[in-house]
């Protein structure tokens, strides 16, 4: 109700403003309230005669305005539709069980914050063997996946072009494998990035070093993925295919170096793993 109080008090200065015109005038204009605007409209004249300018500027809420003419007819009425005061809090007071009734409430509060917390407890803990749980099979899923990983893999798909051995009255160290510029160069086994950058006659070249000490070359590349240092996966990308240093189109040379230092065949070498080129 305070609400509506608010709006009514704002609509009674307003009517006050306009209260110097006929009185039929001003209870056209309302629509929300028609008794408490005749109400107001009542106080109104009757302030009017007082003075209404000074009545204007000191006049409060409906309420106290319509104080001084509560005896006329249309004011009895406007206070018929103000609210029933309320009959006071005995509802709340009707609950009041004494005190056994709330030691009691306050014991079943206590034994449902007990109860509370023991659920708490349980779901918590089945959470956490959930997580563990979880946590095994992910490991054993990666543990699955790392074994059915090719160990070896050939450097870069597209065309055998030139093999092994004497070439042009000079040696060819390694094999060609002819694609399109920007074609994936792939490291043929696991092992760490030791030389990546420039070297003569390859543009730029790779080594990658594996574990049983043999070290695959690769060369005139047009981009290297990889830093000196990195460790890499067999299949992971290092470089793109190119065409730079003394090269004739776009081709990875790839070579095989032993443990030694002694260049070998890369075709031999990795068909006894399971590669073909
Ligand atoms: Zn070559």
């Amino acid at each position: 109700m305070a609400r509506h109080r608010a709006e009514g008090s704002s609509q009674t200065k307003s009517l006050l403003r306009g209260a110097k015109g006929p009185l039929v005038d001003v209870i056209t204009k309302v629509d929300l309230d028609r008794k408490k605007a005749v109400a107001v409209v009542v106080a109104a004249g009757a302030l009017a005669g007082a003075g209404f300018a000074q009545a204007a500027t000191t006049v409060g809420p409906v309420e106290r305005m319509i104080m001084p003419v509560a005896a006329t007819k249309n004011l009895a009425a406007a206070a018929m539709t103000a609210p029933p005061q309320q009959q006071g809090p005995q509802t709340i007071h009707s609950v009041d069980t004494g005190s056994e009734a709330r030691k009691l409430l306050q014991a079943e509060q206590i034994q449902a914050q007990f109860h509370v917390s023991e659920a708490l407890r349980s779901a918590e803990g089945a959470y956490v063997q959930r997580v563990e749980a979880a946590k095994v099979e992910a490991a054993r899923i990666a543990a699955e996946e790392e074994a059915k990983r090719p160990k070896v893999v050939r450097p870069a798909q597209g065309s055998f072009t030139s093999g092994f051995g004497a070439r042009w009255g000079t040696s060819h160290n390694g094999v060609d494998i002819a694609n399109a510029i920007g074609t994936p160069i792939v490291a043929v086994m696991d092992g760490t990035v030791v030389e990546a950058g420039p070297a003569s006659g390859f543009g730029l070249w790779v080594r990658v070093q594996h574990e049983d000490g043999t070290i695959t070359v690769y060369g005139h590349m047009n981009t290297i993925d990889v830093p000196q240092g990195a460790k890499v996966k067999s299949g992971q990308q290092i470089a793109t295919i190119g065409n730079r240093g003394q090269s004739t189109g776009p081709h990875l040379h790839f070579e095989v170096w032993a443990a030694g230092g002694q260049k070998i065949n890369p075709v031999g070498w990795l068909a006894e793993r399971g590669v073909s080129l």
